[in-house]
This record gives C-alpha cells, structure tokens and sequence, in this order.
C-alpha cells in the first residue's frame, strides 16, 4: 500500500468516525423494531401455538444501520429440528396461512416462492405515532442463517475495528456511505447483498491487512467436548455442514495491528481495486490464506439448478466468487451479473484514485458519496 500522509490519516479517521456516527440507526428505530418482532410472533403463535420467529442478521451482529431490514427465521419449537419438513416441501402450507393472516393484519405481505429458499417480505409502512418504514423478511428454512450471523457476531466481539468497518461499507444512513450510495448492494439488480460485503471485509480483516485484525476462527480444531449440535447442522433429510467455528475469544490474544479504521478502509479498497484476482479467485473465509481458486472450486460456467420450493430454479453464476463459510457450496455472489461486477470493480477502484489523488483525501466525502 502507497504512504499516505498525516494528514490525510488524519481526515480518514475523522471520516470514518462521522460515517458510523450518522449510520447508527435511532435508539426508537430499534426499538420499533423489537416490537414489530413480538406483534409479528404473536400473530405466528395464532397460526401454530409452538412457532417462534429468531432474529439473525444485522439486528443480532449489531451491524444495522438505519432503516435496515429485519431478518427472522419462523420455526416451531426451540430446536432447528422440530421444523416441520413440511415448509419446505411442494405443498407447504404454514407460509401461505401465515401470508393471508399477516394481511387481514394490515400488513403489506407477500411470499415469494421462487427465492432459492420461501421468503415472506413484510412491509409496515410509517404512521403518525411510528414514523419508520418497517421491512421484515421471515424465512422458512434457512437456518443456516442464524450459525453464520452468530459467527459474524464472534467476529465482531474480536475487535470493535469489525463493526465499524462494515457499517462504514454498507451503510445506509443519511451520508448512505460507499456501497449503498454508490448503489452497488442490491441483488435484484445484479450487485452484492449486504452478507457478502460482510465477508469480503472480514477476508481483508483476517487475510490481508498486515498484521491481522482478525483470526480466522474456522481453522481452530474442535476441542474433545464439543458437543456435536456445535460441530454439524443436519439440514431436513439433505445436506450436512460443518458450522464448527471458534468462541471462546476471551482466551485470545488481542491483535498487534493498531490501524484506525480510515487506514483500514483505504486498504481494504486497494486490495479490491488492485490485488484480487476477480477472475481467478474465490474469497473463502473458512479456509487458509482466504483464497481459493474457481478452477479448484469447479466454479467456473454458469449453472441452474433446482431451489428448494417448487418450480424455483437458482442461477449459480460465478462472476464474482464469495464462497459462503458454512454452505460451501453456494457462491454468495451469485447475484452479481456481468454489469453489476464491472461496477463494483469500478467503485473499488474510483474509491482508491479518490483517496490517493484528490486533496489528500479530503474530498472523500464529497466523492465517495456523491451519486
Ligand atoms: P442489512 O443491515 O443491510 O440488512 P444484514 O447484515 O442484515 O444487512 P443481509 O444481506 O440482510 O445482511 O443478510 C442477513 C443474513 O441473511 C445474513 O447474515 C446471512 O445469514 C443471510 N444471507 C443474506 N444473503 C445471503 C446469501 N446471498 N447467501 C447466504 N446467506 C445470506
Ligand atoms: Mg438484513
């Protein structure tokens, strides 16, 4: 990485410190949402008395910003294997109930069935007394969801660098920093989800920058009396992962690396705009070094397959590789189309000739965030 100066330094710290002040959602946007989430079990309990809906995603890493969606998972007991198999066979039925009782409700709901696994978005739009736009996406079977948000949580338990840096990457407040302004993090138009920005940073946080930030908490070996629910996750009657990841981080030594996250950004967007290989390379998080290549994955043409409700279909395209640490055979950039990589890649690198030549970083802002 080319010396910067003191001075910029200077401004990317102070710059980064405004982005996360003006990204962290209000405390009454929080809480909204914590009361959306016992109205929303409530009306799952007149619907199956043992339903239970987990939140996973940013409301549980801490990673939300305003006006982030609520990610829940809806399951019927206290274990993940006391779903019924039944939601995710052809003729499941609990998402359907659950769609017309959640709109006699008031709730702008709608199942979407072609997802690669059932989604049903809600929307509670904003009144007088709750002046938030309120989205909810409830999951049938992705439960997968919860291990990978509780090992984005560990991680960020590590160091409190993680989460600044990914609020910063993602953000979606008023300043709407980097991805969200840039308008490069919406997979419906062939761009990266916020998940696959969480795990291209952390690749940089545990395999890049120099020293580490992070340690890659999927190399550690099982200790004997793990019990197994730690170590594998049974999907319904299918697949078999491996959701083992290290936790107890109190007995870890802290990192040597003393960046601030101004440094850390500026790395992070170098190592995107000029180091990785985008064509050749897979961003592994649970593997060695971080890196894998499309060649060794077998990732390299396009393919469909089918999803997991009826007559969907995914489309796995490989153009940007992000391999998911617990699925491992599902390339979370699998969103990103042809254009949407060129743009990203694009972004990457005009955030780098931003900071390197313009003011010494001081027009950062300004450009970063400018439309
Ligand atoms: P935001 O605040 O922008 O909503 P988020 O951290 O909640 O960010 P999302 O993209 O909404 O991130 O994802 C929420 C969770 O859903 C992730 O933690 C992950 O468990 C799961 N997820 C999202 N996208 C994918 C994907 N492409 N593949 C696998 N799991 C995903
Ligand atoms: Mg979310």
């Amino acid at each position: 990485m080319e010396q910067i100066s003191a001075e910029q330094n200077h401004y990317l710290n102070d710059f980064s410190k405004l982005i996360i002040a003006e990204a962290a959602p209000p405390a009454a946007e929080i809480s909204v949402k914590h009361t959306l989430l016992k109205r929303l079990e409530a009306i799952c309990k007149e619907v199956s008395p043992d339903a239970q809906l987990i939140p996973f995603g940013s409301l549980v890493t801490g990673f939300a910003t305003a006006s982030s969606d609520l990610d829940v998972i809806f399951t019927v007991g206290p274990h993940f294997d006391q779903s019924p198999d039944d939601l995710s066979s052809p003729d499941f039925r609990i998402p359907h109930i659950l769609e017309s009782k959640l709109q006699e409700e008031g709730f702008d709901a709608t199942l979407l069935t072609k997802t690669r696994v059932p989604i049903l978005k809600l929307v509670q739009n904003a009144t007088d007394e709750n002046p938030f736009d309120l989205h909810c996406d409830i999951g049938f079977s992705n439960h997968l969801a919860v291990f990978n948000t509780n090992m984005l949580l560990t991680y960020s338990k590590c160091d409190p660098r993680v989460k600044k840096m990914m609020i910063s990457v993602k953000s979606r407040s008023k300043i709407k920093w980097w991805a969200k302004k840039r308008h490069i993090n919406n997979t419906y138009r062939g761009t990266l989800s916020s998940y696959g920005y969480s795990l291209i940073v952390l690749h940089y946080l545990i395999n890049i920058v120099k020293p580490a930030v992070l340690p890659n908490l999927q190399v550690f070996p099982v200790p004997e009396d793990t019990p197994t629910t730690e170590i594998v996750f049974e999907e319904a009657g299918d697949d078999i992962f491996d959701i083992w990841f290290y936790k107890d981080i109190n007995a870890l030594s802290k990192s040597s690396n003393t960046m601030h996250v101004g440094e850390l950004l500026r790395g992070f967007f170098e190592y995107y705009a000029y180091t990785f290989q985008w064509g050749r390379e897979v961003v592994s998080i649970r593997t060695e070094g971080g890196l894998l290549t499309k060649q060794e994955k077998g990732w390299v043409t396009a393919v469909v397959r089918p999803g997991k409700t009826e007559n969907s279909e995914v489309k796995n395209r490989y153009l940007f590789a992000v391999e998911d640490p617990f699925e491992i055979e599902h390339n979370v950039s699998r969103t990103c189309n042809g254009p949407g990589v060129g743009r990203i890649k694009e972004e990457f690198r005009r955030a780098v000739r931003l900071i390197r030549y313009r003011d010494g970083g001081k027009t950062m802002s300004e450009c970063l965030c400018m439309e």
